[in-house]
This record gives C-alpha cells, sequence and structure tokens, in this order.
C-alpha cells in the first residue's frame, strides 16, 4: 500500500522547549527569521479556571493542499507519501501559496523561493526520523506512516483523542493533535 506519512503531536507531553524548532533550523539550515515549525502557547478559559496547551505546529500535509492549489507554476506539489514540497527552481515567489494556506506554514526564503516543512523527506527516505521528532526530548512528536495499522502512529491515533488544526477549511490535515 502506498504510504501516508503523517505526525501526531501530543500537546500532553510538550514542555515548549523549542528543541524541535532549534534541530529544524539546523538540519535544514534555513536563514535567519525563517522556521519551518514553532511552538503555540494557547490559554483558555477566565481565571481562575484556566488551562494552558503547548504544541509544536508545522505544514500539515493536508491532502487537500489549498497551496498547491493555488500555485500557478506547479513548484508547490505532493511528493511521495503525500508530503507537499516546493520546487525550489519552480518557484517564483509570488506568495499565492502564502496566502492560500489556513496554518500560516510557509515563508520566504531570502533566496526568492516560499519554504516549509518537508517533513524532512531527505531522512525519512534513509529510513531516519524527522529532525523535530528525534530531537523532542520528551517523545512529544510521532511520526509514521497512517496507511499501516500496525505503525506507532496508527496505534497511537487509536489509543488517544485527537483532532486537527482548523477542520472546518476542509484541507484534511495530517498532523494530528493529541490532548
Ligand atoms: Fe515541545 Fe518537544 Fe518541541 Fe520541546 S521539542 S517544544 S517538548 S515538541
Ligand atoms: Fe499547504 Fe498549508 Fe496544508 Fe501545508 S498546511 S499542505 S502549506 S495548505
Ligand atoms: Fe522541520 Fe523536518 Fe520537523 Fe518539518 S519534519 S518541522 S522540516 S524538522
Amino acid at each position: 500500500m502506498t504510504a501516508r506519512h503523517a505526525m501526531a503531536v501530543d500537546t500532553r507531553r510538550c514542555v515548549g522547549c523549542s528543541a524541535c524548532v532549534i534541530a529544524c533550523k539546523t538540519e535544514n539550515a534555513l536563514p535567519e527569521g525563517g522556521f519551518r515549525d514553532w511552538v503555540v502557547q494557547d490559554v483558555t478559559g477566565a481565571f481562575p479556571d484556566l488551562a494552558m496547551q503547548l504544541r509544536s505546529e508545522r505544514c500539515n500535509h493536508c491532502s487537500r493542499p489549498s497551496c498547491v492549489d493555488a500555485c500557478p507554476t506547479g513548484a508547490s506539489f505532493v511528493a511521495e507519501g503525500g508530503v507537499v514540497v516546493v520546487s525550489r527552481n519552480k518557484c517564483t515567489g509570488c506568495k499565492a501559496c502564502i496566502a492560500a494556506c489556513p496554518y500560516g506554514a510557509r515563508y520566504v526564503h531570502p533566496a526568492g523561493f516560499v519554504d516549509k516543512c518537508t517533513f524532512c523527506l531527505h531522512r525519512v527516505r534513509r529510513g531516519e526520523e524527522p529532525a523535530c521528532t528525534e530531537v523532542c526530548p520528551t517523545r512529544s512528536l510521532t511520526f509514521g506512516d497512517l496507511s499501516d495499522p500496525e505503525s506507532p502512529l496508527a496505534r497511537l491515533l487509536r489509543a488517544r483523542r485527537h483532532g486537527v488544526l482548523q477542520p472546518e477549511r476542509g484541507n484534511l490535515p495530517n498532523v494530528f493533535f493529541l490532548t
């Protein structure tokens, strides 16, 4: 069966240390001010009944990627395992994909192309985990193949309550947040 790469983010485990952000910057040699992942601190409720959630966010590698639909040159496309990537030499930097992504997952690289999370496909092809996943000290991040029901990711999603960001947008994200 064709692989479906996806990620689970355990919001109960994340401590907001940003190791995932630093690892991504280093692994992918991101420019100053450019980020492929980031940590969100969400406070909900009213004092004194406040709740805080920490979570690491990145491109959701959507099954219906509005960024790909919006790209006029074909630079944004769906690669193996459903991973959404940008071909640098086809990207004109027009930013149509940035406007079309509901998740703020893309930024303009100083070299003129648009960049975003690749699920570290270069590592995955070598049989390694994404850099952010490998480095997380609390194992908040689980990367895997959703098409394999016995993968640790598929098992985790069966065992835990989870959701996606802005489901109402209809993008069908493949990054799942465990609560
Ligand atoms: Fe959270 Fe893990 Fe990232 Fe630290 S490395 S911010 S614990 S997801
Ligand atoms: Fe595209 Fe944004 Fe979905 Fe990533 S999160 S696939 S950039 S629409
Ligand atoms: Fe960065 Fe790779 Fe993690 Fe995506 S999967 S946020 S590119 S380290």
